[in-house]
């Protein structure tokens, strides 16, 4: 059956969608619900209608979900950031084990593999190591950093939110009253003009060093001096750097970064491994977790000392480095040239000298290197964007024929098809793993094992 505009129908929630929207069935046409839970019974008038699925809006809760909780942040609704923050802890890592479970089985076709309980955080909160605010004025001219409203650029002033590190709301009032005090202007969208733009911090979970970079449409800072004198009192400043961005456009950070006082980088470490960390390098949000998913993907890998890896998509030689020490090599591949680099001062950094990284698409390198040197690998490790492998690499991966192949994952439907592929090449799933490195958000990363069939 299908619905039109404006209909009203009574349904259950039973799933929910990639937004955190709650999912359910009425006569077999599929609604997508805000605000919904799965267990609601809800009231809901159609605001969208195509053939097979609608959208609908939350009328009235007949009966309340047992899964919903109250949102600790009065912000959660209208800030993107915690799509489910209304949905209890517990309940949110279920769902997220369910989700990955479902899509191995509808995607992937196979329920044949030992999957381990979702690893949440014991806290929930404050587990985030870098802040991107806007900056803005509110109607008495006052600055204010915030979150963007819904879809919108005006900023919706927020002085504590609960999944980043507690000293940025410091950090933030220092500014705030340094930008009032002494008029520094803000930038304004719109017009393309005024100063500042962002503010983006960095602070290390187990050194506590702190950076702060102030995102500009200019490449001086009035009364810096002023500014640095009080942030400079904060215990664990290590980097305060502005970022120069000019440009009439959406992208926070511009390619040019200027050292204002101390160092321009922070330290922090991933297990006993060392990562120096500037605006502009890419580093994974949730240190806590970052470390638990990697002890996972290490000990999927099983690593003998003679053993040569592969690490595609390696970022800047996280996961690559982590595994180095257990490894007679570890090859990684990337597209992001500066990432790369990264990489290798981090591997020289930390004094591990048997990696080699290279910059290129995964699916181009491995080919290549292949073809022209014969590289071989017992251990591939992969950790791809959302969209998951190219199935070239996945071509060439099988051809190189590992024992084991561990795949790290941020979209588990991606991930599902990719196993797939894999399981009719000669790999069988063995072990699934899912970490919750986004609380409150809908996002899971899962790691999993894929082990050669013995003929
Ligand atoms: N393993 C890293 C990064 C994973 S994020 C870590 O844990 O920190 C995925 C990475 O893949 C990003 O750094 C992105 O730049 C890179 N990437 C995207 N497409 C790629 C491709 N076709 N080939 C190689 N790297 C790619």
């Amino acid at each position: 059956m299908s619905f039109k505009k404006n209909d009203i129908c009574e349904i259950k929630i039973e799933d929910l969608g990639i937004n955190g929207e709650g999912i359910g069935k009425a006569d077999g046409y599929t609604i997508f619900v805000k605000d919904t839970v799965i267990g609601d019974m809800a009231r809901v008038k159609i605001i969208k209608a195509k053939k097979h699925y609608g959208y609908g809006r939350l009328m009235e809760l007949i009966a309340p979900s047992a899964f919903r909780g109250t949102p600790r942040c009065a912000h959660a609704r209208a800030c993107g950031g915690c799509q489910i923050q209304h949905v209890q802890y517990e309940a949110q890592l279920r769902f997220k084990q369910e989700k990955v479970a479902g899509l191995l089985e509808h995607i992937g076709g196979t329920k044949d593999y030992v999957m381990y309980p979702i690893i949440g955080m014991e806290d929930p909160w404050f587990y985030r190591n870098k802040v991107q605010y806007p900056v803005g004025l509110d109607k008495e001219g006052h600055a204010v950093t915030g979150f963007y409203a819904g879809r919108t650029h005006s900023i919706i002033p927020v002085e504590q939110c609960f999944i980043q590190d507690e000293r940025n709301e410091k950090i933030m009032a220092i500014i705030r009253r340094w930008i009032d005090t002494f008029h520094i202007s803000v930038y304004d969208e719109t017009a393309h003009r005024g100063l500042v733009r962002h503010i983006l911090t960095r602070i290390g979970r187990h050194t506590d060093e702190i950076m702060v970079c102030l995102i500009l449409n200019g490449s001086h800072l009035p009364h810096a001096e002023e500014l640095i004198t009080e942030l400079k009192k904060l215990p664990g400043m290590t980097s305060i750097c502005i970022n120069i961005n000019r440009d009439k456009t959406n992208v926070i950070l511009g390619d040019q970064v200027k050292c204002l006082w101390g160092q321009s980088y922070i330290t922090d470490r991933i297990g006993d491994v060392s990562y120096q960390i500037s605006p502009l390098s890419f580093f994974q949000v949730n240190p806590v977790q970052t470390e638990v998913l990697y002890r996972t993907a290490l000990d999927f890998a099983d690593l003998k000392d003679t053993d040569m890896v592969w690490d595609l998509y390696c970022g800047i030689g996280t996961i690559s480095l982590f595994l180095a020490r257990h490894a007679r090599k570890v090859c990684g591949v990337e597209i992001i040239p500066q990432a790369i680099e990264d990489a290798r001062e981090n591997a020289r950094l930390n004094g591990i000298d048997n990696t080699e990284f290279f910059v290129g698409k995964a699916e181009d390198v491995l080919p290549a290197e292949y073809e022209k040197r014969h590289v071989r690998a017992d251990v591939i490790v992969v950790d791809p964007p959302r969209k998951g492998c190219d199935e070239k690499l996945l071509d060439c991966m099988v051809k190189m024929d590992p024992e084991r192949i561990v795949y790290v994952s941020c979209d588990p439907a991606t991930l599902a098809r990719d196993v797939k592929i894999l399981e009719g090449r000669g790999y069988k799933l063995e072990k699934v793993q899912c970490v919750d490195m986004f609380p409150h958000s809908v996002h899971v990363e899962t790691v999993v094992l894929m082990s050669k069939v013995k003929e």
